[in-house]
């Protein structure tokens, strides 16, 4: 009879605890960095007048100032919807009273989460970054790389391999990575049977997409979506679509467009996992708008549009915020970028 009990109550305790794991979605936060509404919209028009965003059913509005400063940087703004807290431009991870915070990821994988960190950048760049690093300048490449190879991150696709082997301090963290298969090819990527791999798309900050940048952006969601779908846990994965700000800072239309184009693809295969999944939210954002790029010119049949840019900077515009899935409701409204980080910490709990 007592044997009865106990057995009895480990599998009440079994099946609870495998409810509650199957009850955490996975999140697919999704990054435009530079991506604000009218870069949206001439996006939208150069292709068709149609975007995958139009399948979103939630849509909000983040405001991005950072702390005492009225506009943004990514390090800033990444920081806020990676850690949920303003802290000042340039610095990653660590509050204005100088706290190191934890981020999302790092939290998510404290509950039980594996993690992925996708980015047409280098994934030592400011937004990736926020995810893994607590420094206090963007720019110390070799110390963020150091930090990544020590987060413990599942999956890693960016450039910049020299910030791992190339070091100051003469370490070849590459090498240190033991517990990483290194690929450099989306081939090589799809076979690897490795629980932890990480791709490195370029020694250096990846070319724009019209210079021949590989693999698209969305075929690097779909081989890692693949891969985390097999594992049987939650997941954590963040994917910027890096390059529509350099577009932006270099005020190029045709460069914006070419890099929405890519990251709609991504949006698109994200969605069409999580329709296909199920309990998986798809969050779509921008850390804030770049260029003040206004519309000034169009034709919707041609799919041709044209404006003006009105800084070669950051403006202080609120970016949208859309959200497909499970709790996607929350992300209704106009709040801070702080609360994006609130609300995706009450998913995973
Ligand atoms: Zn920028």
């Amino acid at each position: 009879m007592k044997k009865l009990v106990f057995v009895g109550l480990f599998l009440f305790q079994f099946t609870a605890l495998t409810a509650q794991d199957q009850n955490s979605p996975n999140i697919i936060l999704m990054i435009g960095d530079g991506m604000g509404l009218s870069q949206i919209t001439a996006g939208m028009y150069s292709i068709g007048n149609t975007t995958a965003l139009e399948e979103f059913e939630t849509i909000g509005l983040a405001k991005t100032h950072a702390h005492e400063q009225f506009v943004t940087d990514s390090a800033a703004s990444g920081t806020a919807i990676a850690c949920g807290e303003k802290t000042y431009n340039g610095v990653l991870g660590i509050d204005p009273k100088n706290q190191y915070l934890e981020s999302i990821l790092e939290y998510s994988q404290t509950q039980g989460y594996l993690t992925a960190l996708l980015a047409t950048s280098s994934i030592v760049h400011a937004t990736p970054a926020a995810f893994y690093a607590n420094v206090d300048s963007r720019k110390k490449y070799q110390d963020i790389a150091l930090q990544l190879s020590e987060s413990n991150v599942d999956y890693f696709i960016g450039g910049g391999r020299k910030h791992f082997v190339t070091r100051d301090d003469k370490r070849n963290l590459v090498k240190e990575m033991s517990a990483y298969e290194m690929v450099n090819t989306l081939n090589k990527f799809e076979k690897s049977q490795s629980k932890k791999i990480g791709f490195f798309t370029d020694d250096d900050e990846p070319k724009r997409l019209s210079e021949g940048r590989y693999p698209d952006l969305d075929k690097l969601v779909v081989a890692t979506l693949d891969k985390l779908a097999t594992r049987k846990k939650p997941f954590f994965m963040m994917v910027e679509g890096s390059q529509i700000d350099w577009g932006g800072h270099a005020n190029e239309l045709n460069y914006v467009l070419s890099e929405f184009e890519e990251f709609n693809n991504a949006i698109a295969a994200a969605v069409a996992f999580a329709k296909k999944q199920g309990n998986t939210i798809v969050i779509v954002t921008a850390d804030h708008e770049t260029g003040g790029l206004s519309l000034l010119k169009g034709d919707v049949a041609r799919n041709t549009v044209s404006g003006r840019f009105s800084t070669e900077g950051h403006t202080a515009a609120m970016v949208p915020v859309f959200a497909f899935g499970p709790g996607a409701s929350s992300f209704s409204g106009i709040y801070e970028n702080t609360s994006i980080f609130k609300k995706m910490k009450v998913l995973v709990q």
